[in-house]
This record gives C-alpha cells, structure tokens and sequence, in this order.
C-alpha cells in the first residue's frame, strides 16, 4: 500500500482564504484584527517564525505588531509588556515566541496573556477548559492536526489513537481533541516501555518528539493513519519528520509529510484563532 498524501500546504491556503473572508466582514464593521507576539532575544530560528506570522497576517488583511525585548529582558519587564497588550483594543491576540531564555519562567509568563487574547491557547485556563471538553482558544498546531485529519476524512470516532509526545504545545491538547472526537486515546512519552507494542496498536499515530525517525514501519500496523509534527533538521540541513516517511508510507493508509505538512497549518491555525477572537471582541462589545 503507498499512502494518500494530507497535504497541509494546499489545506492552509484553503484556511488562509477563509480568514481573508472573514477578515473583510470584520473590516467591514470596524474592526481590523490585530495580533502581537512578543520577541525575547534574538534567537534566529524564532526570528524565522516570527517573521512568517506577520508576513501571515499582512496577507490576509490583519494587522501585527512585533514586541522585540532585549534577551537580558525581565520577567518584570516581558510580563508589563503583556498587560499593556492584554489593554490595547487593536490588538485581539497575543502571544509569546517560545522559547523564552532559560532563565524566563515560561509557564508563569504565559499566564500573563488574557484567557480572551491568549490566541495560542497555552494560558492554563484555556487548556483546563479544553481538558475540561469546553474548549475556548485551543494551541494552534493540535488544532491544525485535527483540521487536516477531518479534511482528510479519517474517522476518529471509537478508533484507536497513540500520541507520542506529552507537550502542553502539542502532545496533551492533541490527545484532549481526539478524545472529544470520541477516539480511545493513549498518550506515550520518553518513559514509555515499549514504545512499538503501543504504536502498532495505533488506527491513529501522531508522532510530536523531535527525534528524527523515531517512528519505523515495523512499529505500525497495516492502513494506520499518520501523523508527523515533528520538525527536525538533518546534519545537511534537510527537514525531516519523527516518521521514517519512505517506509512508513507503505504501510500506512494517509501520512503527513515533512516539510508540508502539520507545519503550514500551524501559522494558518494562529491567524484564524486572531480572526476568532477579535469576532468574540465585537459580539462581546454589542
Ligand atoms: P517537547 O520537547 O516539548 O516534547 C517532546 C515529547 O516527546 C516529550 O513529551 C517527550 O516525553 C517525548 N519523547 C521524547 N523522547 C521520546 C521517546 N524516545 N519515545 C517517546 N516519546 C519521547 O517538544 P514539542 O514542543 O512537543 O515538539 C515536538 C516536535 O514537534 C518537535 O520536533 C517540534 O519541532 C515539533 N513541532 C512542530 C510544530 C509544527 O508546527 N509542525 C509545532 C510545534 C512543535
């Protein structure tokens, strides 16, 4: 068997001309959706994503604004800058590039952004109502797998899905989704014995570790369908999943590629999450 390709590039343009929509019909009552995301350091990699939110955002009529802190910065100093964010009306999203320097108490930071801006969904509320099977603003990659898996037509109810990784980012919010889509969910991590006993068990894999080619065909049963978030680079510089694609892709049913797969709809996700909640700013304000 070679696998169908979910193809997260093509489905991100499909989301990106929908927040293009919906961004006019805001326009049009008065509200330009805004989103900020606040820059500790100079970290090159961050300036890379950064840079493609707000390019993001330019194109489907949003505005943005980058906060950029000096990487000597306070938590004083990152949390003051998030209250003044968490007060200004042009913006509806706010969110904090990770990683923060080491020295930076992350958890407690993001706490900081409103539970109504926190469009990344990482504040503790958000994920407790999500946890909770009520879920308000959802972290961006979990919600892009979701999207690609219901655009692809695989079935989550009463179906088995493993989860390698146990991240607040992606591995935990992912496993809260597929239980609320009715899949029997188990949740594997680095001290999981076994990993291949659990995974072949999988009619749903989502590998989100970081560790290239963790995922090998004979880890997974016949028509499985996979997910890959992990996005690593190989010493000659290529991108490469957590998946062995070429022989995974035999035996699996659909797979997600890497590059072009969960990462495109990850930035897509962010901008329809800024869209959401600036809709909830204008409902709320009438
Ligand atoms: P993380 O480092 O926070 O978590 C990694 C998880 O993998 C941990 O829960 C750990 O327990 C688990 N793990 C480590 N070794 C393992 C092993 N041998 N067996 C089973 N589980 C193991 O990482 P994260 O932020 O969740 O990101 C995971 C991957 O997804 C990274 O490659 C990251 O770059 C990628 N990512 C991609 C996107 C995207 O948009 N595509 C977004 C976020 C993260």
């Amino acid at each position: 068997m070679s696998a169908r390709i979910l193809d997260g590039k093509s489905l991100a343009l499909e989301v990106r001309k929908e927040c293009r929509m919906r961004v006019n019909a805001l326009k049009a009552q008065g509200v330009t959706p805004g989103l900020a995301v606040v820059l500790v350091g100079a970290n090159p990699a961050s300036r890379v994503y950064v840079n493609s939110k707000s390019r993001a955002c330019a194109e489907v009529g949003m505005h943005s604004e980058i906060c950029h802190l000096s990487g000597d910065a306070s938590e004083k100093n990152v949390i003051e800058r998030l209250r003044g964010l968490n007060e200004d009306s042009r913006i509806h999203g706010v969110i904090v590039q990770l990683p923060l320097p080491a020295r930076l108490r992350a958890h407690l930071i993001l706490q900081q952004v409103a539970i109504d801006k926190d469009v990344d969904g990482f504040n503790w509320c958000n994920q407790g109502a999500l946890s909770d099977g009520y879920p308000r603003f959802v972290p961006c990659t979990p919600l892009g797998v979701l999207r690609l898996l219901e655009h692809g037509g695989v079935k989550m109810d009463g179906r088995r899905a493993v989860v390698v990784g146990r991240s607040s980012i992606v591995g935990k919010p992912l496993a809260n989704l597929l239980l609320l889509r009715n899949a029997t969910v188990t949740i594997c991590h680095s001290r999981t014995h076994d990993l291949a006993r659990e995974t072949r068990e999988a009619e749903i894999l989502v590998a989100a570790t970081g560790l290239p080619g963790l995922i090998k065909a004979d880890m997974v049963r016949s028509g499985v369908a996979v997910v890959d978030v992990g996005i690593n680079r190989t010493p000659e510089g290529k991108l490469v999943g957590d998946v062995e694609f070429a022989t995974v892709s035999e035996k699996a049913s659909v797979i997600t590629p890497v590059p072009g797969g969960v990462g495109p709809m990850t930035v897509a996700m962010l901008i329809a999450n800024t869209i959401t909640a600036a809709e909830r700013s204008l409902s709320a304000a009438h």
